[in-house]
């Protein structure tokens, strides 16, 4: 087991990639702190974690709001006595040109994509130092590094978080160790609503799968493994990267002839 009685964080754990993450680090032994503001959803994996033998409790938290988020870090300390690893993985996705996007959008993408990022860190990196280490893990995307039109709130964020998490490496490196995770298309509910949100879905899922290397779209689980592998004692050497779990999506350009 990677994670044998570490206590993990993940924020965004009730849903998507970040139940796929929560659900890999129960099975490599973790204990796990389900992070998300709806407690039905977050409860239930919780709980699903639990009936499958693992540890895991949820705690109801917006990650934008300081408050909720010391006390989501005090509610794990109680429970747990300590914190091993942080996965800033909770995020929206609001797609639309600068032009298009309200000051309040932008603001509110930002707090909950990149804000919670540095809030989070922000209260468990002290009790990461009194323990002597840690590694957090944050959730940037493939927009990181190229991108399309109409994402603007979305790519700052996430053009951030990558920057971000560089700039926590070195300043809180030996002790911690703090590494990007950039997903290339994964199926959640919210890849599942861009979807849905098309004339033909199956269609459309058909066309992006084709434009993978790997021919598919990514599982929860493809991120939580490389989450589970970047939080464990394997990655001790490895601190201040950004690793790009997409299908090869990244390695491509557009064959034109
Ligand atoms: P998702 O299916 O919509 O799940 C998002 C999770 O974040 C849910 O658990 C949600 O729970 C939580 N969340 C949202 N706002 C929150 C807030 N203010 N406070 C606390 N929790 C909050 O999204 P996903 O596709 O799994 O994406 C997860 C992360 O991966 C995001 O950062 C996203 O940008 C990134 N990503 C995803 C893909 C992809 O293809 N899926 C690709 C690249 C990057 P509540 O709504 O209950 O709070």
């Amino acid at each position: 087991m990677k994670l044998k009685d570490k206590v993990a964080i993940v924020t965004g754990g009730s849903k998507g990639i970040g139940w796929g993450v929560a659900t890999v680090f129960a099975q490599e032994g973790a204990k796990v702190v389900v992070v998300a503001r709806d407690a039905q959803a977050g409860e239930q994996t919780a709980e699903e974690i639990r009936y499958k033998g693992g540890q895991a409790i949820f705690v109801a938290c917006d990650v934008s709001n300081e408050e909720q988020v010391k006390a989501t870090v005090q509610k794990t300390l109680d429970t747990y006595g300590q914190i091993d690893i942080l996965v800033n993985n909770a995020g929206v996705g609001i797609y639309k040109s600068v032009l298009d996007t309200t000051s309040e959008e932008w603001d509110r993408c930002l707090s909950i994509d990149l804000k919670s990022v540095f809030l989070c860190s922000k209260y468990v990196i002290p009790h990461m130092q009194t323990l002597g280490k840690g590694a957090i893990i944050n959730m940037s995307s493939v927009h990181s590094r190229s991108t399309v039109g109409s994402v603007a709130p979305y790519v700052a964020s996430k053009g951030g978080i990558t920057a971000l998490t560089r700039n926590m490496a070195i300043d809180y490196g030996p002790v911690i160790r703090v590494n990007t995770i950039s997903p290339g298309w994964v199926l959640t509910p919210l890849i599942q609503g861009i979807f849905d949100s098309s004339d033909r879905p199956a269609e459309k899922q058909r066309l992006i799968e084709e434009r993978q290397v790997m021919k598919r779209i990514g599982t929860p689980e493809d991120i939580g493994y490389a989450a589970a592998f970047l939080a464990s004692d394997e990655a001790s050497f490895i601190t201040g990267t950004e690793l790009f779990v997409d299908g090869g999506l990244t390695a491509q350009l557009e064959e034109t002839w």
